[in-house]
């Protein structure tokens, strides 16, 4: 008997607006979206810090159902981001299902359905809960000794200070990851001083933010096909350049990477011991590879200082070095990343028959092809964990995962079972092959990177991209417990 199942989405940024857009597209009408900001955009909304751009091409991170002709740039700005996903959940109407400042706390499955709890909020039921609630969400704050005692304004990259003052001020930026790079470049002219503090030195490799023109913009308009060409292309080359190859690490596409890198450092900078300081001592795209175009300009200006030393605390007035050295600063900023271990968490999830989320992911979060967790049925994540992260699209892997979902919503709406979730020897299988594949993946030639779990393992998808894009075309149903 056909069912007409009661959705909840918890978060709406950009995976939980495309689970709402096609839900609705697939005729399921029963839909609320619970977002606890009071505005959509999940990170696009959160981070906006100068120079917040994403680093995929623009016309490579957009839907595939929704190209937009008017991308300023070839990475264009976080708050354009922001707009065109705005703009989406409009045309789309799923902006009308969307329950702003509900944050979803907690989720019991009780007689076949999901209990929901909102902080201070209504209570609700659903057959059916889809979670895109983020995973580069929950700030990671450095553990530095005297934090506290700085006289300056102190914030997180994601929590910016539009009150701070930065015009001549003497800034400090902590982290050298994509954030701490894209800070520098649209900081160094505006600020005083600018030191940036590295632990770790990154891999840069060299791509022009170029602006689009009038005419490319009029031509993506009036045809539309040239975009989707270009999207395309650009799909083939992220997925061939990056994806495919760095799970193998000796694979010729890792070696022009390196060499590109190797390239960019040695011909941009001039100062033999400031390139030292800035040469990593692993391999190229071991951690994820920043791409910018302006970062080794931007540090080598007068007013930019590379600070290699390790920290030792902070102070009043600024960071002291291990060398015993004050850097005397205004503002202090912490582009420190993210806890990518959270996923669902600080939700409190409850499956079957009272089994905690967080004991069952007590030591790490795992899933079964980063969608589905036994026992805990009819849930569904959307860039769950030991998904495909790295320098390629989130939506085109968000995409692909909830076209997969859809499958098997179909079958539960169908009636051909009320409940479903991935089996307990099957999540297994899947977990031991992973860990398996991740042994020859460039993630683990001899660098730290937040896509280390606790026992230095990939929390990520481990294949090529065209192994995950055939994975998820179809559920292979014999690894699901289905219930009528
Ligand atoms: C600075 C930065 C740059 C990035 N650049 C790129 C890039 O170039 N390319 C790329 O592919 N990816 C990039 N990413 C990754 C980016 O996070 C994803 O591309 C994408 O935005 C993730 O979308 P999402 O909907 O899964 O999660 P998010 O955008 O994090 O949205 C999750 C939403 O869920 C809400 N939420 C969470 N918990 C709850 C709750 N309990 N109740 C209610 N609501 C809740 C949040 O408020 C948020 O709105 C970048 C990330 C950052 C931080």
């Amino acid at each position: 008997m056909k069912r007409s199942p009661r959705f909840v989405v918890v978060g709406a940024g950009m995976a939980g607006l495309l689970s709402a857009i096609k839900l609705d597209e697939a005729g399921f009408t029963d839909v609320t979206v619970y977002e606890k900001a009071d505005r959509l955009g999940g990170t696009w909304r959160e981070n906006t810090y100068p120079g917040v751009a994403c680093d995929v091409p623009s016309h490579l991170y957009s839907y595939s159902f929704a190209p937009n002709p008017d991308w300023t740039h070839v990475f264009s700005p976080g708050a354009e981001i922001r707009e065109y996903l705005e703009g989406v959940a409009r045309r789309h109407g799923v902006d009308q299902r969307i329950r702003y400042g509900t944050e979803v706390t907690r989720m019991e499955h009780r007689d076949g359905r999901w209990g929901i709890e909102t902080a201070g909020g209504p209570r609700d039921e659903a057959d059916v809960v889809i979670a895109a609630t983020g995973v580069l969400h929950h700030p990671s704050l450095p553990d530095i000794d005297g934090l506290d005692d700085f006289a300056g304004a102190t914030f997180h990259s994601a929590r910016w200070d539009h009150g701070a003052t930065l015009e001549g001020a003497r800034v400090g930026v902590v982290g050298t990851g994509s954030t701490a790079v894209q800070l520098v470049g649209a900081l160094v002219d505006t600020v005083g001083e600018l030191h940036l503090f590295q632990r770790t030195a990154q891999w840069v490799l060299p791509v022009p933010n170029r602006p689009f023109t009038d005419e490319e913009r009029a031509l993506y308009r009036a045809e539309p096909g040239t975009m989707r060409a270009l999207r395309d292309e650009l799909s083939k080359t992220f997925t061939e350049g990056f994806a495919n190859a760095v799970v193998d690490a000796e694979s010729p596409q890792v070696k022009m990477l390196q060499e590109l890198c190797r390239a960019n450092l040695e011909n941009s900078v001039a100062d033999p011991d400031l390139r030292e300081k800035l040469r990593p001592n692993y391999r190229a795209a071991c951690k994820r590879l920043i791409i910018s175009p302006n970062f080794y300009e931007a540090i080598q200006r007068p007013n930019a200082r590379l600070v290699a030393e390790g920290i030792d605390r902070v102070e009043r007035d600024g960071i002291r070095t291990v060398d015993g050295r004050l850097h005397e600063l205004d503002v202090l900023v912490l582009a420190t990343g993210f806890r990518v271990d959270r996923f669902l968490r600080p939700i409190e999830v409850v499956g079957r028959d009272g089994v905690a989320l967080n004991t069952v992911w007590a030591k790490r979060p795992s899933a079964y092809r980063s969608v589905s967790i036994p026992e805990f049925p009819n849930l569904f994540m959307l860039n769950g964990p030991n998904g495909p992260v790295g320098n390629f699209s989130l939506i085109d892997v968000a995409e692909l995962q909830f076209a997969y979902v859809m499958q098997l919503i179909e079958r539960l709406a169908g009636g051909g079972c009320r409940e479903l979730c991935a089996t307990e020897e099957a999540t297994e299988r899947f977990e031991a092959e992973r860990v398996e594949a991740a042994k020859n993946t460039v993630w683990v030639t001899g660098c730290r990177s937040w896509y280390l779990d606790d026992r230095g393992v990939p929390a990520v998808w481990p294949w090529s991209f065209d192994r995950f894009r055939e994975e998820m075309a179809a559920p292979r149903l014999e690894d699901y417990e289905l219930v009528e």
